[in-house]
């Protein structure tokens, strides 16, 4: 069914009683093409982007729990491209070229928002690395610009920046094709196209199991019984490196909690996305008006699934320091997410070491951004076994060669990164 004004209407007036159901189909049949496992974002835009530009649609999508119940519906949003190295700023700027017409491409609203992004500087050595990186941007054909702490106060005037704090701003990198994207619409847009295109989405399914034999993936063993397969992708994010482990081989990837709130609805106060570098603490407003705030990680190794106090005041304290108003506000929701990071923060995404089975990990609290590049760049990989350019970087093999892509050039510290 397509979504259009008329439609609205027609089925406003009767009642919605005329509305099919989003998803097709919810039990596993006994063999598949190919097997996704994990239906967050990566997993349906990759089943997506095999069914449009590969015209392959033999496919089930398995999730333990339900579509985006992972990070992808648990993420604050972001999506920018700002990075400096060449690996990392291609695959999330092709993203941003995809999320601009995402939502005709679906047929459903993800809420695409290019309001901006602006990243602070508190020293004149981190001005300088974002200079740095505004350069490369640019070279690469993207926009970024450098503002003087007089430029941000004007784009955003109720940003404080005169108070005297412990870490002054000196400037910004300002990306303004950076925004936010609707995260459970991506999901349901693309878990809705695939499933119209004769993809399986089972939700409920986890999948405890892999039958390989002469080093080649044939089966997964799931909650609803074995199912055969000639391909499979792992894209499980937190739950990554123990499927790995299950299949036979590990993977240099650490698990962390990572936290996010929103404050009570107030009326228009902040236009973009604005991220205070020191310490870490990022702050949007909702199109509902919730301002949405995110941090750092509890800076330690877990698979929990809470939050701690001390990194929700941790946060606020650095929201407050450029956004006075927001001690006045009351937080009004909090959750947390299971991010995978890898040794040099960046995500691992290709071939393993079992044949056909391919993995898409470690995007840890940036990967909802290259959504779309991911499924388009990994349907391409398992559609034709060539990798694209894209994701060459990003193979399992560079931790050996040690090739490694470590923007922030931390080393091997993941809950740094
Ligand atoms: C609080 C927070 C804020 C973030 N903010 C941003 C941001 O602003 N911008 C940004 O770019 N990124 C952000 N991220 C990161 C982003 O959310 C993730 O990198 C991205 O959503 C990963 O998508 P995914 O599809 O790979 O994983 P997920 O959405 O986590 O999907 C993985 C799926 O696999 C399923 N699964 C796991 N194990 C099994 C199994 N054994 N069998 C079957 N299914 C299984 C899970 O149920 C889950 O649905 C944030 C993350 C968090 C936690």
């Amino acid at each position: 069914m397509k979504y259009s004004v008329f439609s609205l209407i027609r089925d406003g007036l009767s009642g919605a009683r005329r509305l099919p159901p989003i998803l097709q189909h919810s039990d596993p049949k006994k063999k598949y093409g190919i097997i996704v496992i994990g239906a967050g974002g990566h997993g349906l835009a990759c089943a997506h982007y095999l069914t449009r530009n590969h015209n392959i649609n033999d496919i089930a999508v398995l999730d333990s729990g339900w579509i985006g119940g992972g990070n992808t519906g648990r993420n604050t949003s972001i999506v920018r491209s700002d990075y400096l190295l060449s690996a990392s700023f291609e695959l999330k700027n092709f993203s941003l070229q995809l999320w601009k017409t995402l939502s005709q491409e679906l047929n459903y609203n993800v809420m695409y928002s290019p309001r901006g992004y602006i990243d602070l500087a508190h020293s004149d050595g981190e001005l300088e690395n974002f200079i740095c990186r505004a350069n490369a941007m640019t070279l690469a054909g993207a926009r970024a610009e450098i503002l003087s702490p007089e430029e941000i106060e004007y784009l955003e005037p109720t940003i404080n920046l005169r108070a005297k704090t412990r870490f002054p701003v000196c400037g910004a990198l300002y990306q303004p094709d950076g925004g936010l994207v609707r995260h459970d619409a991506v999901a349901w847009g693309f878990a809705r196209s695939a499933s119209n295109a004769g993809v399986d989405i089972v939700q409920n399914c986890a999948v405890s199991g892999f039958g390989i034999r002469d080093s080649r993936v044939i089966w997964v063993e799931t909650d609803k019984g074995r199912i055969l397969c000639d391909k499979v992708l792992i894209s499980a994010a937190g739950q990554s490196a123990s499927l790995a482990r299950i299949a036979g081989f590990e993977l240099p990837v650490e698990m962390i909690n990572v936290q996010a709130f929103v404050s009570e609805p107030v009326k228009p106060v902040l236009k973009r996305v604005v991220n205070y570098n020191a310490g870490l603490s990022y702050i949007s407003q909702t199109d509902k008006g919730e301002l949405v705030m995110g941090g750092a990680s509890d800076g330690y190794p877990s698979f929990a699934r809470r939050g701690s106090f001390a990194r929700i005041e941790d946060t606020v304290v650095r929201a407050m320091e450029i956004f006075p108003f927001v001690s006045k506000l009351r937080l009004m929701r909090h959750w947390s997410g299971t991010a995978d990071i890898p040794m040099d923060g960046n995500a691992i995404v290709g071939q393993t070491p079992i044949r056909n089975l391919y993995m898409n990990c470690g995007w840890g609290y940036a990967g909802f951004k290259a959504t779309p590049a991911v499924g388009w760049t990994m349907a391409e990989l398992i559609a034709t076994g060539r990798v694209p350019d894209l994701l060459r970087p990003f193979s399992l093999d560079r931790f050996e060669e040690g090739a490694l892509i470590d923007d922030s050039g931390i080393g091997p510290y993941p809950w740094l990164h």
